[in-house]
């Protein structure tokens, strides 16, 4: 029998029906190979040839540089001089797009994420933390939503490995929901929903996949897709960019292991990771920020267009136990 689950954080129902697994077109047996793109044809091998200009920050800060942030070449927000406002037009709303659209590129074409040393993928969190240290001071600015799109199934339109860092003057939904939901929990009870997570699945195991002694990688209860990983700092931090560095490095390791295991147990799928943290401004320290993978496995279905309920057709107790396998 299928089963419905109510994800505590986000507030939203997903159907978990196994069953369906046997149709055939649910889970693709094997995914599309991304293909190398040739180094001559790389925007991000020689910044100033390709028009992408002299990266704003780079890391580390001595020695020989590993990541890069530059500003993106087509952003989807642009800072201009006075901060968005909200207006109307008949019955709609609008705003400028005001915000800050950056890229963080790791040096070598030919290594992402999960290939970098544990070192130079702590050293990608870095940069994140560093420009995010300096955003915050902009009162135009409320979030900073950052994310990777690896492989075109899962959005990215340039093969060498970069991440994107897109400052809003607005709450994304899925954020404020999320927000909403963890200040709720808080309220009642006086905890973290996200630290009372991390005890219970701590406990049963069943669902945790990686852990060390300062982050955990766990199949969420409630996952609204096949594979679907969460990755968080096992210590209650609101802010991303306020994590010490031992603890982002902690962090960046289990997401490494993470996205390894997708390609070892997955047959190598196209993925989007993404980050989802407090807003820039302090103001909700009851959130716990964390990291989502979400491998590209399964196509969305007419129902999820029509309801916003996600039909998972993967246990994600099963789920934990594949990704567990090692090479
Ligand atoms: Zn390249
Ligand atoms: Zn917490």
């Amino acid at each position: 029998m299928s089963e419905l689950r109510k994800d505590l954080v986000s507030g939203e129902w997903v159907i978990l029906a196994p069953h369906r697994a046997s149709r055939p077109h649910d889970v693709k047996k094997t995914s599309p190979k991304r293909k190398v793109a040739p180094l001559n044809k790389c925007p991000f091998e020689d910044f100033k040839k390709s028009g992408n200009g002299d990266p704003l920050l780079s890391w580390p800060h001595d020695g020989k540089k590993k990541v890069f942030l530059i500003p993106n070449k087509y952003p989807a927000l642009t800072h201009g001089a006075h901060c968005a406002a909200s207006r109307s037009k008949g019955p709609y709303e609008y705003m400028d797009g005001a915000g800050v659209h950056d890229l963080v590129v790791t040096k070598d074409h030919f290594l992402n994420f999960p290939k970098l040393s544990v070192h130079d993928a702590a050293g990608v969190f870095e940069i994140m933390r560093e420009r995010m240290r300096a955003l915050e001071k902009d009162k135009c600015l409320v979030y900073t939503s950052i994310f990777q799109c690896w492989g075109p199934d899962a959005g990215a339109s340039i093969y060498h490995p970069h991440y994107q860092m897109l400052t809003m003057p607005i709450l994304p939904p899925d954020v404020n929901r999320s927000l909403h939901e963890s200040e709720l929990y808080f309220r009642r009870r006086k905890r973290c929903i996200h630290c009372d997570i991390i005890a219970f699945e701590s406990k049963g195991n069943s669902r945790v996949i990686f852990k060390n002694p300062l982050a955990i990688a766990f199949a969420p209860y409630a996952s609204r897709s096949p594979y679907e990983v969460k990755i968080l700092p096992r210590k209650h931090f609101a802010r991303f960019e306020k994590t010490p560095s031992k603890v982002l490095r902690a962090t960046a390791e289990i997401l490494q292991k993470t996205l390894r295991a997708l390609e070892y147990n997955l047959s190598d799928p196209d993925y989007n990771f993404f980050i989802h943290t407090s807003p820039l401004d302090a103001s909700s320290p009851h959130y716990h920020w964390h990291i989502e993978v979400i491998p590209k496995v399964t196509v969305l279905g007419g129902l999820e267009w029509s309801t916003g309920v996600d039909v998972n057709i993967t246990d994600p107790d099963q789920a934990a136990k594949v990704l567990r396998v090692k090479k």
